[in-house]
């Protein structure tokens, strides 16, 4: 299952499963009409019935590392959200860039970010994770984090002066640096800034079920920006907590 404690894919919480404790974070992240296991909520699709004022980080954020809590002023533009508000629900958005879902069980306070490469590299990942310690008091050891399906090295490429930047940040984020469009893994590279910012390893779901799966490869499971140009869905990665 997806799920660290707490967190329940949409399927199973139609279910009526109950049992898991009040911040219940649902990840989903799927293409529309498919038996993906994950759950699936995507493009045009109302994310959970019965939750209020659902908010959406934009497809149009600009990939940059600001964050939105809620209740406070929101920004013009931001590609990450927080809240412990109840009966509001969260959501990222990614075509090939990766939906993030933060949860903290303990603090009962959640978090979404929409991260592309140039997100990846400002560090929208650790910048929501921050505005969950700064906000609620939470403590990094536990956010659980999990990484909804993206891009994979096998279809991502950047100009080599870009996947540098990646390079520098672990060599193993880059495959065929010497290339001029060398192979690039934004998913190895959010995991190992949010180890570098003090989120546990074994919080970081991105490996369970379909979450590895590279959306260009797998048409059948995801939409993918890169696969699909400019008319392309969305995987939305959600959640919220339980009243
Ligand atoms: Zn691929």
């Amino acid at each position: 299952m997806l799920a660290p404690r707490g967190f329940v894919p949409a399927q199973e919480r139609r279910g009526g499963r109950q049992s898991v404790q009040s911040a219940q974070p649902k990840v989903t992240c799927g293409k529309a009409g498919t038996k993906n296991s994950l759950g699936c909520a995507s493009d045009g699709q109302k994310v959970p019935k019965g939750r209020e004022k659902p908010v959406q980080v934009s497809g149009q954020t600009d990939h940059a590392n600001d964050v939105w809590i809620m209740g406070r002023k929101e920004p013009e533009s931001y590609d990450g959200i927080t809240t412990n508000q109840r009966g509001v629900t969260i959501a990222a958005l990614g075509a090939d860039c990766i939906p993030i879902v933060f949860a903290d069980p303990v603090k009962k306070a959640c978090g979404v970010a929409h991260s592309g490469w140039r997100g990846t590299l400002l560090g929208i990942a650790t910048a929501t994770v921050n505005a969950m310690v700064a906000e609620y008091g939470c403590s990094l050891e536990d956010i659980i984090v999990v990484l909804g399906p993206s891009v994979g090295p096998c279809c991502f490429t950047l100009p080599r002066e870009s996947a540098k930047a990646f390079h520098n940040l672990d060599p193993g984020c880059v495959q065929r640096l010497d290339s001029p469009n060398p192979h690039v893994d934004i998913r190895k590279a959010t995991r190992i800034l949010l180890e570098r910012g003090g989120i546990l390893p074994q919080n970081i779901q991105d490996q369970n079920q379909d979450l590895s799966l590279c959306t260009s490869c797998h048409p059948d499971k995801f939409f993918s920006h890169i696969r699909d140009g400019l008319n392309f869905g969305t995987q939305i990665g959600f959640i919220s907590i339980r009243e």
